[in-house]
């Protein structure tokens, strides 16, 4: 059968055309084209994070090193090297990577060696904080993403990261002292179980708010005789869920 010429053009122009479509779709890009997407990630060092001020080159290299894109569902792959928060299911997000990199600055995990986080979620921000300090503990309160984190944790051999599946409001106390404690869900105010496992010289970050409305960004710092509160920016976290509280998780 014959074809016109010119609707030979314009259908390979429209195969073209979904082809570029198909590219812009999230989960549709990227790993075709280089599955490490080093070059992706070291763009949103050099362009999202670096110009935010961040320069400790632990973090900077943690962040060039870990593969985002495998921490978040295939549907949004696409997206991963963007500097914003995705959804991981079950109401909660992902941190955006500017964020985790200036919580993570701000631990100054230099010479650390435990550290806990409150709210695994992807197992994102464990990864960065395990690329710089020998043991890092995590608790998930939602089993199901807990059971997923591990997974991705475990496939990208990352065998310094202990999960446990429990209310982080209480931390770890077996555990205790850390060098330092990451929350990375909203409170009304920072949890004494956190402040009493800290170190002295330690240091506290969390989001310390009301839920749905901006937070602050807190830092304790523990010393001999109390703690230092200093505010380091605002925030809009999930909320920290509390087992004997009713919640609805889910908003940021
Ligand atoms: N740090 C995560 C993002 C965290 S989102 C990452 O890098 O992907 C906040 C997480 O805190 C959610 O997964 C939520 O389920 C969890 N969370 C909320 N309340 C909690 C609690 N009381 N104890 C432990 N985890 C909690």
């Amino acid at each position: 059968m014959n074809f016109p010429a010119h609707a030979l053009t314009s259908l390979w122009m429209t195969c073209v055309m979904l082809i570029y479509c198909l590219t812009l779709i999230p989960g549709c890009s990227g790993d075709f084209r280089d599955p490490t997407r080093q070059a992706e990630r070291d763009r949103m060092v050099d362009e999202q994070i670096i110009p935010r001020g961040i320069k400790d080159q632990a973090v900077l290299a943690a962040m060039r090193r870990i593969p985002r894109h495998r921490f978040v569902p295939a549907f949004y792959s696409a997206s991963a090297y963007n500097d914003s928060p995705l959804p991981i299911g079950h109401g909660q997000t992902i941190s955006q990577p500017s964020l985790v990199a200036l919580m993570t600055e701000a631990l100054a995990l230099q010479g650390a060696k435990k550290v806990l986080e409150v709210g695994t979620g992807s197992g994102y921000q464990a990864a960065v904080l395990a690329e710089i300090v020998p043991n890092v503990f995590t608790i998930e309160i939602v089993e199901p993403l807990a059971t997923e984190a591990a997974q991705t944790l475990a496939e990208l051999s990352y065998h310094n990261i202990h999960i446990r599946v429990g209310d982080g409001y209480q931390g770890w106390p077996e555990e205790a002292p850390f060098d330092a404690i990451v929350v990375t869900a909203a409170s009304d105010h920072a949890p004494q179980p956190l402040l009493d496992q800290l170190a002295v010289g330690g240091r506290l970050i969390l989001p310390v708010g009301k839920v749905f409305q901006e937070q602050e960004l807190a830092l304790y710092r523990r010393t001999k005789d109390g703690y230092e509160r200093t505010r380091l920016t605002m925030v809009s976290f999930v909320p920290l869920i509390r087992k004997d509280q009713p919640t609805q998780p889910g908003k940021r």
